[in-house]
């Protein structure tokens, strides 16, 4: 935990975040600056920089992540017509929060 990080604060629900989906491993929520109609953040509660700091002991993690974002998908309507997920990874990669996330972005067409 890292008590500076947003996400750690987020996922501890020190912030108003509503949750879209709450687990013992991960927090959802949308957005603040949606770059598509339906954009959500899925979240691990352990702060993990980045993709490049995911160990073996994450493998788990990481699957919830991704199927939490499937399910996610079908709540939010978007399963069907079809949504990106992405991991924008370090600078470069467009990371801008350096507490690992995956977005979903969806709903252009549906
Ligand atoms: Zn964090």
């Amino acid at each position: 935990m890292d008590g500076d990080c947003l996400f750690c604060r987020i996922a501890r629900g020190e912030t108003d975040t509503r949750f879209l989906l709450e687990t013992d491993t991960l927090v959802a929520f949308r957005d603040i600056h949606p770059h598509a109609p339906v954009h959500l953040l899925i979240v691990p509660k352990r702060h993990i920089r980045s993709i490049n700091d995911l160990t073996d002991a994450d493998r788990g993690v990481l699957a919830d992540l991704m199927m939490s974002a499937r399910d996610l998908a079908k709540t939010e309507g978007v399963d069907q017509s079809g949504y990106k997920l992405l991991f924008n990874v370090e600078r470069g990669g467009g990371q801008v929060i350096f507490h690992l996330h995956l977005h979903l972005m969806g709903g252009w067409n549906r």
